[in-house]
C-alpha cells in the first residue's frame, strides 16, 4: 500500500500515521521529521532547511523532493510506505509521480485529515514529542499520565515552531500551496477524506475504514 496523508499543520498526520504503522506494518516517511533529524544532526540540508521551518514557510521544493527520492529508494519502502506531509506543493505532488513512474508503483490512496482551521493552533500548540522515541502527546486532547513518555520514560519536548506566530504562517503556507492539492488528487480518482475533528481512536476507525474499502 503506498498511501498519502494529507492535512494543515496540526490536524493530526503524525498521530495517525502511527497507529497505521501498527496495523500495516508499512514505514512512516514524515519530511518534517527528516528535517527536524538532519536540523539536530547540523547538516547542509539542516541548516537549508532550518530558516525556513523556524518561519513557517515550505522548505524548497527541490530540496524537498530529493529526500523523498532518496528515502523511497530503500529496501523498507518496497512493500509499501505511508508519506505523512508530502507532498505540500503540486510540483511536489507531479515529482512525486515520477518518482513512483521510475519504481514501478502507484499511489494506493490520498487520505485526507479534514480539521477546520479553528482547531488547529490549539492543537499545535499542546503538542508534545518524546525526545527519545517520537511518540506525540497533547496537554488536554492526549495528556501522558506524567513528566516523562508513557512508552519509554523520555523527556517531552515542544517543538520550536509550534507557537501561535508560527503557526499563523504554517496554516497559511496550507491554505496557499497545499490546499489545491485536494482538487488535484480528486481528479486523479485517488482522494478519501475523514473527519479529524473527532477523537484520535475514531479517527484512526474512519482511516482504517477507508483502506479496507479502497482495498476490496
Ligand atoms: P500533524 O502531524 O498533522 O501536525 P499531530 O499528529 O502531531 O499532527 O497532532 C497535532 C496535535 O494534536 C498533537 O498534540 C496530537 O496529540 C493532537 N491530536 C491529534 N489528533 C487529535 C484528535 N483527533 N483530537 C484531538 N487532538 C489530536
Ligand atoms: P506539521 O504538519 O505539523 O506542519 P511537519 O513536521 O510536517 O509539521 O512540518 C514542519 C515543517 O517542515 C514545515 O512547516 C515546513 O517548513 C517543513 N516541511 C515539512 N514537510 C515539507 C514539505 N513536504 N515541503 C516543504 N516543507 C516541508
Ligand atoms: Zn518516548
Amino acid at each position: 500500500m503506498q498511501l498519502i496523508l494529507m492535512g494543515a499543520p496540526g490536524a493530526g498526520k503524525g498521530t495517525q500515521a502511527a497507529k497505521l504503522v501498527k496495523k500495516y506494518g508499512i514505514p512512516q516517511i514524515s519530511t518534517g521529521d527528516m528535517f527536524r533529524a538532519a536540523v539536530k544532526e547540523g547538516t547542509e540540508l539542516g541548516k537549508a532547511a532550518k530558516a525556513c521551518m523556524d518561519a513557517g514557510k515550505l522548505v524548497p521544493d527541490e530540496v524537498t523532493i530529493g529526500i523523498v527520492r532518496q528515502r523511497l529508494a530503500k529496501e523498507d519502502c518496497q512493500k509499501g510506505f505511508i508519506l505523512d506531509g508530502f507532498p505540500r506543493t503540486v510540483e511536489q505532488a507531479d515529482a512525486l509521480e515520477k518518482i513512483l513512474d521510475e519504481l514501478g508503483k502507484k499511489i494506493t490512496c490520498v487520505l485526507n485529515i479534514n480539521v477546520p482551521s479553528e482547531y488547529l493552533i490549539e492543537r499545535a500548540v499542546g503538542r508534545r514529542i518524546c525526545k527519545k522515541c517520537g511518540s506525540t502527546y497533547h496537554v488536554k486532547f492526549n495528556p501522558p499520565k506524567g513528566d516523562v513518555c508513557d512508552n519509554c520514560g523520555g523527556e517531552l519536548y515542544q517543538r520550536a515552531d509550534d507557537n501561535e506566530n508560527t503557526m499563523k504562517n504554517r496554516l497559511n503556507a496550507y491554505e496557499a500551496s497545499t490546499r489545491p492539492l485536494i482538487d488535484y488528487y480528486k481528479k486523479a480518482g485517488i482522494y478519501k477524506e475523514v473527519d479529524g475533528r473527532q477523537e484520535i481512536t475514531k479517527v484512526t476507525e474512519d482511516l482504517i475504514n477507508v483502506l479496507t474499502s479502497v482495498n476490496e
